[in-house]
């Protein structure tokens, strides 16, 4: 599922022959660092990884076994950065949630697919058509809610999102759904526009959490987005989208702390039930093999 990333910790592992000294730990440790910079994992990310990987493993005693916990922990720390996992409903329905992103980074989809995941969970959800810039935003959306039947709330008579987005919450209340998504409109690069839209959008929706859908192919430009998005508006997780396409992997590995904003799901295909819950430990499971 990792591609590269896997790789490179397998090859790691693999290649490990301890006689407990430091230069049998060192060589791990160049192997290592050489393959998670070949998986694209940020440079800053694996100096510090590298770092208390080796302090970890010299605390305990040089041998295989020792670094592969010293790996485990320091993975698991990495990847733990900053709060909520996964979807997390608020004490009091519904749980309203503001879906951010640029255009084309898979925010549509991502919402469709948040939808079907909460839906298999017998989720009341209803999604609201606040991407008014890109005309055929609606009607992808008409298409994927009507596909996955769920709600969708759209109002053609405007193009002022705040209006839809208030409009919506009434209905939503009165209607008792669990949870409510907000596309909000995406543009090809961040401008002080969107900003201000989505700063009216997020003052009239009130939203427990706001996700942000970055998109894994651009790589570190994942990152520096998703981080400029934190610093103007806020952001409680981070969606990465089209990591099927991954062949590398790197980002998820770094984005967490690089960000300081939780990874919280990936995207993994075009399909609707393509989305997985991203949970560390199960993450560090899989890489470790
Ligand atoms: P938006 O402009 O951000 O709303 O982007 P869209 O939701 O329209 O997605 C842009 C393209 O990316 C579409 O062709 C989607 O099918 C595709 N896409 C979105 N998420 C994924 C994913 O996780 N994997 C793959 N392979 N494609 C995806």
């Amino acid at each position: 599922m990792f591609g590269t990333l896997t790789d490179s910790f397998t090859n790691a592992i693999k290649k490990i022959r301890f006689h407990d000294d430091d230069k049998a730990l060192s060589k791990a440790l160049n192997e290592l660092k050489k393959n998670l910079l070949k998986a694209d994992v940020n440079h800053k990310v694996v100096k510090e990884l590298i770092q208390k990987v080796q302090i970890r493993t010299k605390e305990k005693g040089i041998g295989k076994d020792q670094f592969l916990e010293a790996l485990r922990e320091t993975l698991n720390e990495l990847l733990e950065v900053g709060g909520n996992k996964g979807f997390v409903f608020a004490p009091n329905p519904p749980t309203v949630i503001l879906m951010t992103g640029l255009q084309g980074s898979g925010k549509t989809t991502t919402t469709g697919k948040l939808a079907t995941y909460l839906k298999n969970k017998g989720k009341k959800v209803l999604i609201v058509a606040a991407d008014l810039q890109r005309l055929a935003a609606v009607e992808q959306l008409r298409q994927i809610t009507s596909a996955i039947e769920v709600e969708l709330y759209e109002d053609e008579a405007t193009k002022n999102p705040v209006e839809v987005v208030k409009a919506a919450l009434k209905y939503a209340d009165s209607k008792i759904f669990d949870v409510v998504l907000i596309d909000t409109a995406g543009r090809l690069a961040i401008d002080d526009e969107l900003m201000d839209e989505l700063k009216a959008v997020k003052d009239a929706a009130k939203p427990d959490e706001i996700f942000y859908v970055a998109d894994s192919l651009t790589g570190q430009d994942a990152v520096r987005t998703a981080t400029t998005f934190k610093e103007k508006i806020g952001i409680d997780g981070v969606i990465l989208s089209k990591y099927d396409g991954d062949a590398k992997g790197g980002v998820a590995l770094g984005l967490s702390s690089q960000v300081q904003v939780p990874l919280r799901f990936i995207g993994m295909g075009e399909k609707m039930e393509d989305l997985e819950v991203f949970l560390p430990e199960r993450i560090v499971n899989r890489l470790m093999g």
